[in-house]
């Protein structure tokens, strides 16, 4: 048995929202004061925790030649417009793809997620050794600590929003950036029809940004967003820094 908790919403606190739909018996609302797209109420976040199980990663390694080449990529470009050395930090590194590329290209790497199926791969078959098990919040890495973050499809994953992204900015240096894709609902591509498009995914993405929530959201945290790729595909590519 699930059980269920009702939030406020996230970005705006509000609690006024309106329903669009269910999925696998899971309401999908938007909020009436800032249009965040969520699920409320949602399964508790224990609950969502151990939904991540050994097939999400098989899945995820199946695609691996591809997801390093992205990888590289993503690294490059940082170290071409924003940090070209020091300590990087990718939050919910999976198996350690990004973490390893990151380290190829000279940075000190590290890497964290709350899956051990995916961290026993980054540390058996990538060899990382900088890799934790666990939540963000559990690492108590040192303050300042990174000077780049990468949250790559992680934030609409995480229960608990506000403490996470408090740590996130804790652990940022002053001169960090931070890196976020998540899926854009206000993407040109998504359907009218939300309940079609693919990113919706009960228990499992549990809020919808697009530019102006997510901008909302961080700006709470004293971040702010510093340029945007245009994507092709619906998702929000976006480098943030801290603000002022
Ligand atoms: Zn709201």
């Amino acid at each position: 048995m699930v059980r269920c908790e009702t939030i406020a919403c996230p970005v705006c606190g509000g609690s006024h929202f309106t329903r669009l739909f269910e999925k696998h018996g899971e309401p999908f609302v938007r909020c009436r004061d800032c249009a965040l797209v969520l699920i409320n109420p949602r399964p508790v976040a224990t609950d969502v925790l151990n939904s991540y199980d050994a097939a999400y990663t098989g899945h995820y390694l199946r695609k691996a030649a591809k997801k390093r080449t992205r990888c590289r990529r993503a690294v490059r470009r940082i170290q071409r417009h924003y940090v070209t050395s020091g300590r990087w930090l990718d939050v919910g590194c999976s198996a350690g793809f990004v973490v390893e590329a990151a380290a190829q290209a000279g940075f000190d790497a590290f890497g964290v997620d709350v899956e051990a199926a995916a961290i026993d791969h980054a540390r058996r078959v990538l060899g990382l050794r900088q890799v934790a098990c666990g939540t963000l919040q559990a690492q108590a890495y040192p303050a300042q600590y990174f000077d780049v973050i990468s949250l790559y499809d992680v934030l609409e994953h995480v229960p608990d929003l506000h403490p996470f992204l408090a740590e996130v900015e804790r652990l940022l240096a002053p001169a960090g950036v931070i890196e976020i894709r998540t899926p854009d609902v206000g993407h040109w591509r998504v359907p009218r029809r939300l309940e079609r498009w693919p990113e919706i995914k009960p228990s499992e993405h549990l809020y919808y940004f697009d530019r102006r929530t997510l901008a909302r959201l961080l700006a709470g945290h004293g971040l702010v967003v510093v340029s945007r790729r245009l994507a092709f595909k619906p998702g929000l590519k976006i480098y943030v820094r801290r603000a002022g």
